[in-house]
């Protein structure tokens, strides 16, 4: 199963893939979270990214379609894979497309997580990161057990520089430039299972939501919306997102 996850930065992407990673036992290939980790680890990869990220621009697509492509050759992705945060703009899913076509594969689902921007800068400001182990939390609808420090590796939990509130407003306008347009770019190019949810249906796809995706991705063809190539999941629609809105 390979899929691919799209929406705006802070629309929830990160905690469903990492739901849909577990539940299907493939790897979570957040791009975000690898160029965090170089950045962490001093690389130089991190530090030519870190200029871009901590300005709310894109990494360059040579540098990110690289790491990728490079990811998605390890053995772990033999299964699948799931990319939270690739491809972003319309090269990067060009690389994409014609990697796996030279090894005759395709993409099954691209979702995109459909959240309105007004509720996404509000959202991120309460959002606090781990940078050790990469968990993240929300002040309100998901706080750590204990106030600023990790569940999971008991490290302080920080808001990232780039979720501060005028870097925000900055990845939604490179967001609507660049990224959005990857939404027409995989209905007119639809994914191997053919998938889901149109956006005109989004009322229905709305209440129906994250349950029917499992259902969807276990027998795609019996799916009665199937249709165009793109599940487009609300944040209302979904029990798991982060922030319960
Ligand atoms: P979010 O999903 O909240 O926007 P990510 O963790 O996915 O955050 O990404 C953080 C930053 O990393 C982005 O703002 C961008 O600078 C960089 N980045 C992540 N993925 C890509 C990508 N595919 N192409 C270019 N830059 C990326
Ligand atoms: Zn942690």
């Amino acid at each position: 199963m390979k899929i691919i996850m799209l929406g705006a930065p802070g629309a929830g992407k990160g905690t469903q893939a990492k739901q849909i990673a577990d539940k299907y036992r493939i790897p979570h290939i957040s791009t975000g979270d690898i160029f965090r980790a170089n950045i962490k680890n001093g690389t130089e990869l991190g530090k030519k990214a870190k200029q871009y990220m901590d300005q709310g621009l894109l990494v360059p697509d040579e540098l990110t379609c690289d790491l990728v492509m490079d990811r998605i050759g390890q053995d772990d992705c033999e299964n699948g894979f799931i990319l939270d945060g690739f491809p972003r703009t319309i090269p990067q899913a060009e690389a994409l497309t014609a990697a796996l076509e030279k090894i005759n594969e395709k993409m099954d689902y691209a979702i995109d997580v459909d959240v309105p921007d007004e509720n996404i800068v509000n959202r991120m400001s309460g959002r606090r990161a781990c940078l050790n182990c990469g968990a993240t939390y929300h002040i309100v609808s998901i706080p750590t057990k204990v106030e600023g420090i990790c569940d999971r590796c008991g490290q302080p939990v920080v808001l990232r520089d780039d979720d501060k509130p005028e870097t925000v407003q900055k990845r939604l306008t490179v967001y609507h430039e660049q990224t959005q347009p990857l939404i027409d770019y995989y209905k007119k190019q639809p994914p191997r299972a053919g998938a889901v949810f149109c956006p005109e249906k989004r009322e229905k796809a709305v209440s129906t939501g994250f349950k029917n995706f499992s259902k969807t991705v276990k027998n795609p063809f019996t799916h009665k919306r199937a249709r165009c190539g793109i599940l487009i999941m609300s944040k209302g629609s979904n029990p798991l997102l982060p922030d319960g809105s």
